[in-house]
């Protein structure tokens, strides 16, 4: 599978990071999970086609990781060359069908074209995972907000997962076990952390535990920005360490 990040920021704006996106291709589908701020406009600097979507996925409703969904079904609807007829699948845990139809209250008659247009809410626990063309999706609760969860694709070369946002989880431990890569939130310096986020700490906590092979930190706010933080995530923490920078690409 081949993985982009699209954004790698948080809800401080900055020019170099966009807010949380991440665009999966495998299995000749094009999977999003999540679409804060910028997300449609970071795909196409990352040379990716936002009308190649055919699955989203959220991990929680916080607007950075939720309101391009807005611009990009718009643009699919009125900005597309070809009117588009596959359909697209939009998911989210619940309660995401609450937050989708008022969504579509307010801005539903824009955001709806004429092709299939699918939404389905997600159990926090994933008893019964999606077996998509590019593997097989599971998910678990993660630790910020009631209705966050963290997603695993399990494809063919191994298991790629997107944490989202959260603290230490154990839940999440368990979802990125023996993971080949996991994309995870590391949000803030250890000596000054934020309840619901990451620092470098609990991202190594994560890792370690879980004995993933490679980390991607993602979600980086100024503060932790101003860290070397592959040494600071290093000390507790023996794999491959890459701090995310929109449109870096990277395959499992
Ligand atoms: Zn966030
Ligand atoms: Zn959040």
């Amino acid at each position: 599978m081949d993985i982009t990040v699209v954004g790698s920021g948080t809800v401080v704006p900055r020019l170099e990071r966009r807010q949380s996106c991440v665009v999966v291709e495998a299995g000749g589908e094009t999977l999003v999970f999540d679409l804060g701020s910028g997300a449609v406009r970071g795909m196409l600097r990352a040379g990716l086609d936002p009308f190649a979507v055919d699955r989203i996925f959220f991990t929680h409703f916080h607007p950075d990781h939720t309101v391009d969904v807005v611009p990009l079904l718009f643009s699919i609807k009125y900005g597309a060359d070809e009117e588009r007829s596959r359909p697209l699948l939009i998911t989210g845990p619940g309660p995401f069908e609450r937050f989708w139809s008022s969504l579509m209250d307010v801005w539903g008659e824009w955001m709806v074209g004429n092709y299939p247009l699918e939404t389905s809410e997600l159990p926090h626990e994933s008893t019964s995972p999606l077996n998509l063309p590019g593997g097989r999706l599971s998910w678990a609760p993660a630790d910020h907000r009631p209705e966050s969860i963290a997603y695993r694709l399990d494809g063919e070369g191994g298991a790629f997962v997107y944490t989202g946002d959260t603290e230490y989880s154990e839940s999440v431990v368990e979802l990125a076990r023996g993971a080949h890569t996991m994309l995870v939130e590391c949000s803030f310096p250890d000596d000054s952390p934020v309840s619901g986020h990451l620092t470098p700490d609990g991202v190594a906590r994560i890792a370690s535990e879980a004995g993933v092979s490679r980390v991607v930190l993602t979600h980086v706010y100024p503060a932790a920005d101003e860290l070397d933080l592959p040494k600071e995530v290093g000390r507790g923490y023996e794999g491959q360490i890459v701090v995310a920078r929109d449109g870096h690409k990277f395959g499992v």
